[in-house]
């Protein structure tokens, strides 16, 4: 028996979207909800995989790397000056950023999100991780699934085309003993 459970996690986050043709160019921050579907079998508790797991791998991974950060696009120089900033500004910390090799979207944020549990939760026996939505707005939200994943990462995660910069979330899982 298949059983689907899901798990929301809310974080703050600021964006910036530099192709944007109005408001959305600007920086400016969301109260996001992101809420990760998976499928599984129970297990002899009864249970397709424990909730605090989920909570802590998954949802750890956003609270280190994404709450209260500046998520920004390669390329985009006003991201790449809030991140570089305190080398100019003595009295600045060095701002909490995350750089994305895509726009940082609802859409591609859900994406990334998508493969993060999978990446994460790759070694929990048959549990499969098929969908993230993710709320930008109370209103607006975008849908991934593994056929967007597979799109916007077409390659495993063992090729040597692996970006380092995803290659960087096997070893950045906060609870690493959580498998
Ligand atoms: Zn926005």
């Amino acid at each position: 028996m298949t059983i689907t459970i899901s798990k929301e996690v809310q974080f703050d986050a600021g964006h910036r979207l530099m192709n944007h043709e109005g408001q959305c160019a600007n920086v400016h921050g969301h109260r996001y909800r992101a809420i990760l579907h998976c499928e599984g079998q129970l297990d002899h508790v009864g249970r397709v995989v424990d909730f605090s797991n989920l909570k802590q791998s998954w949802g750890g991974w956003i609270q280190q790397h994404w709450d209260h950060a500046f998520v920004y696009q390669t390329g985009d120089q006003l991201g790449q000056a809030i991140a570089d900033a305190h080398r100019d500004y003595t009295t600045l910390r060095k701002q909490k950023t995350f750089e994305l090799p895509f726009p940082p979207t609802a859409e591609y944020m859900a994406c990334w999100l998508l493969k993060v549990a999978m990446l994460l939760l790759r070694d929990v026996p048959g549990l499969v991780p098929t969908t993230v939505e993710l709320y930008e707005t109370p209103t607006s939200r975008a849908i991934a699934d593994r056929a967007a994943v597979d799109r916007v990462f077409p390659f495993p995660v063992t090729s040597p085309q692996f970006p380092e910069s995803l290659a960087r979330l096997l070893y950045t899982n906060p609870n690493p003993e959580v498998k």
